[in-house]
């Protein structure tokens, strides 16, 4: 570790003026609160910025308050995010936004500390909300910080694993410590990770920290962080059948528990290998009188390489959930039972 206050002071310094010149204009710095900084910190988590655009304003006028959000009905929450993928994410929105509502008379705690006991809220989302909305002195680190200061200390070990992580955590806390503001670095070290220090191409010559960076010097950007090993994704296999009455879709519910819980799909079965259409018809939650295959493709989550087997059947059933495409539409789907009901639209 380097130990050098006038460096770590010169670098906070650096990183604060780039930001102020350079920064990005975007809706959640527009007008801060902590609300909306915490709406902004979970849909940004594992997404990119341009996505999150298409959500953010929309999510905020559907829910314009943290009271808005706690009142809300679940299935309304994950229709909003519905597409934006992670649903987790708004699963531990709403579970915060309740608990604030219950135990902070609706006003989002602004201590990291507080922040932190939310259900759902790890240290970066804390750190985040304490630092930029309310200028608290923590670190905060996400992927891009990690680099920008694996790459600036010229750290060659693995910058992922739980020694990697610590260490990352310590240099911020001590640059944080010099910062003028902890705001303006904090945000303004995210952002040379997304727009100079990037993963690939790094723009070393337009990056403020080049004098002092230890990987540039030593020409190792590219060998800087090394790059995490890949999470292992289990092959499973979905075989969804579309079934149709009179210009209505037959859906179901999914579990209370694991993948998409909670949203909708057609009548789907899940298992480790393709199925046979009779082992499908014997095993699937709705008889059918017909069924014959019609499309197939792949969708990958962080855990799991789907390949979906979309089908379409007929029963004589009459009970269950019948929807029109508009009813559909307002449910809360994954992106790949969307793309079912496209197949279903054309079918
Ligand atoms: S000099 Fe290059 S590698 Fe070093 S922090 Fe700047 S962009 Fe990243």
């Amino acid at each position: 570790m380097i130990r050098n206050p006038r460096r770590d002071r010169e670098i906070t310094r650096k990183v604060i003026r780039w930001f102020e010149a350079d920064a990005r204009e975007l809706p959640w710095r527009r007008k801060r609160s902590g609300y909306r900084a915490l709406v902004a910190e979970l849909m940004l988590q594992q997404t990119q910025v341009a996505r999150v655009l298409e959500y953010y304003d929309r999510f905020l006028r559907r829910f314009p308050t943290i009271r808005d959000l706690a009142r809300a009905d679940e299935q309304d929450v994950l229709a909003q995010w519905q597409g934006l993928g992670y649903y987790r994410r708004a699963r531990h929105l709403h579970a915060a936004a309740r608990a604030v509502v219950s135990d902070h008379r609706g006003r989002l705690p602004r201590s990291a500390a507080e922040l932190e006991k939310l259900p759902g809220i790890g240290r970066y989302t804390a750190g985040a909300i304490a630092s930029i909305v309310h200028d608290e002195r923590v670190p905060i680190v996400d992927g891009n910080v990690t680099r920008v200061l694996a790459r600036l200390e010229g750290r060659r070990s693995s910058a992922h694993d739980g020694k990697g992580q610590a260490a990352t955590w310590q240099t911020a806390s001590r640059l944080v410590g010099h910062a003028a503001s902890s705001s303006r670095f904090n945000e303004g070290l995210m952002e040379l990770g997304a727009l100079i220090c990037t993963p690939r191409q790094p723009n070393c010559k337009s990056c403020p920290l080049a004098r002092h960076c230890r990987a540039r010097q030593h020409h190792a950007q590219h060998l800087i962080p090394p790059p995490k090993p890949g999470p292992r994704q289990q092959p499973v296999h979905h075989h969804a059948v579309i079934v149709q009455r009179k210009a209505r879709t037959l859906l179901e519910q999914r579990p209370a528990t694991g993948l998409w819980s909670n949203m909708w799909q057609v009548p789907t079965l899940e298992s480790p290998t393709p199925l046979s259409g009779e082992e499908l018809r014997e095993h699937l939650s709705v008889p059918l009188t017909h069924l014959e295959p019609v499309d197939s493709f792949r969708h990958q989550t962080t855990h799991r390489r789907i390949t979906f087997h979309v089908y379409l059947g007929r029963t004589r059933l009459r009970r269950g959930t019948w929807c029109t495409q508009e009813e559909a539409a307002s449910l809360p789907l994954s992106n790949p039972q969307r793309r079912i009901l496209e197949i279903a639209l054309r079918a």
